[in-house]
């Protein structure tokens, strides 16, 4: 039978498509003394440009969309379709339970604060000094743990505090840091969280550009990422975990869709218990979904093993170039050999962090991020500084994040303008 032959026919080995292109390469950017074609975008860490592929999807949809999940239109019910086919990829793209929840959010910070008002009543929530603020901070309940010398001691701390505290818990903690590029030890920790009998919320916001990530082998309950650092365009990232919680907490926003019927009264209002209609009141960024969607799509379709080594490739040279400018240091919870995704924060002996920034782009054309990246008690760490508050401008940082669309030149111009900036 046609069955049989295709089961004795050995599948084709599916072709790896190139490395997609992003949009802006060729930028046009002002500098001292004139204009330069090809703006060295070295900021991917805070949003990455978009991929042709992701920008494709959207131009596709865009003659015809409509509402979502109500209207009986044609457009409609094509709308309805490609958002849930997004909801979908998103979930292959970080390996998920079949029954895992997937619930659009507008980012990152939105899918944690979203999972904090879902706690079950007297959650104690443990987390790492270390984490992005939008990690750091939603939780009603948390102990904060001090930045680890090391990644055993990630654990260890993970471990002797969980195993102190009583009633529901939830670790939380990062995939990659937005700050040194550091890849933490989750599977570890998720280990250990699920011995105590707690959950385990893995920040996968900087890890997913440069990753792949698999919920389901590492034993994760719940994942957050944002689609503006994974070459979408803004307003769509993704909470994805199990149902339980999500199903029992408060509807994060209030409004049409969350409900299944309404009565006369507050009393009255019978909400939605799947997560994903519970959390996702009011019309949702149809378009941002899709573009998220086509940007998973676009990596796998590439490969990991092909985007891992190019920029390996890549962040092994721009760390080997900083490393050779005297006065430049480079920051590292781990030390310089824990492995880490394309990121590199740094100082420069005599300019602060605002200094080194301008300089790069008004005269390099090349934009990095300077200051402490919405991570204030870990760069204060890394810099050993004291708490000079918010606004303290020594307690700073450059940063620099590559990613697709990052080239040698660029990771070239960065090193020779640090170079001619310390000969000054
Ligand atoms: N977590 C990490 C590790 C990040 O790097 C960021 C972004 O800066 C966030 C969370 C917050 O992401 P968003 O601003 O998209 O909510």
């Amino acid at each position: 039978s046609n069955a049989r032959a295709a089961e004795e026919t050995p599948a084709p080995a599916t072709q790896a498509r190139p490395i997609p292109a992003v949009l802006g390469a060729d930028l046009e950017v002002p500098v001292k003394g004139g204009r330069l074609v090809g703006y060295a975008n070295l900021d991917y860490a805070a949003s990455a440009p978009c991929l042709e592929p992701v920008s494709a999807a959207v131009t596709a949809a865009l003659p015809a969309y409509s509402s979502v999940h109500r209207g009986a239109g044609y457009a409609s019910q094509l709308t309805t379709a490609r958002y849930e086919q997004a909801r979908h990829t998103v979930r292959a793209f970080v390996g998920a339970r079949p029954d895992d929840a997937v619930i659009f959010t507008r980012n990152t910070t939105d899918a944690t604060n979203l999972l904090a008002g879902c706690l079950p009543e007297g959650t104690t929530t443990v987390v790492f000094d270390t984490e992005h603020h939008a990690s750091l901070l939603p939780w009603p309940n948390a102990v904060r743990l001090a930045p680890p010398a090391f990644p055993g001691e990630a654990v260890r701390a993970a471990d002797e505090t969980l195993a102190a505290i009583e009633g529901p818990k939830l670790l939380v903690v990062t995939a990659a840091s937005n700050v040194t590029g550091e890849l933490w030890p989750i599977a570890a920790l998720a280990h250990i969280a699920h011995r105590h009998g707690a959950r385990i919320l893995v920040d996968a916001a900087q890890l997913v550009p440069h990753r792949r990530l698999n919920l389901t082998a590492l034993d994760l309950d719940y994942v957050a990422f944002s689609g503006h650092k994974l070459y979408a365009p803004f307003g769509a990232g993704a909470l994805v975990g199990r149902r339980d919680w999500l199903a029992a907490g408060e509807p994060y926003l209030k409004g049409g869709g969350a409900v299944r019927s309404v009565g006369e009264s507050a009393a009255n209002v019978e909400w939605h218990d799947d997560p994903e209609p519970r959390h996702e009141a009011g019309t949702p960024n149809v378009l941002g979904a899709i573009a998220l969607a086509a940007a998973c799509d676009a990596l796998t379709a590439t490969g990991w093993t092909e985007l891992v080594r190019e920029e390996e490739r890549l962040i092994a040279r721009l760390r080997a170039g900083l490393a050779s400018i005297d006065g430049v240091r480079e920051l590292s919870l781990w030390g310089p050999d824990h492995p880490r995704v394309g990121i590199v924060s740094f100082t420069v002996a005599g300019y602060s962090a605002r200094e080194v920034a301008e300089v790069l782009s008004g005269e390099y054309g090349i934009g990095v991020r300077d200051g402490k990246f919405c991570a204030h008690p870990f760069v204060r760490h890394l810099l050993g500084a004291s708490d000079g508050g918010c606004e303290d401008g020594t307690a700073s940082a450059v940063r620099a994040s590559i990613g697709i669309g990052t080239t040698q030149e660029h990771v070239d111009r960065l090193v020779s303008a640090l170079r001619d900036l310390v000969a000054r």
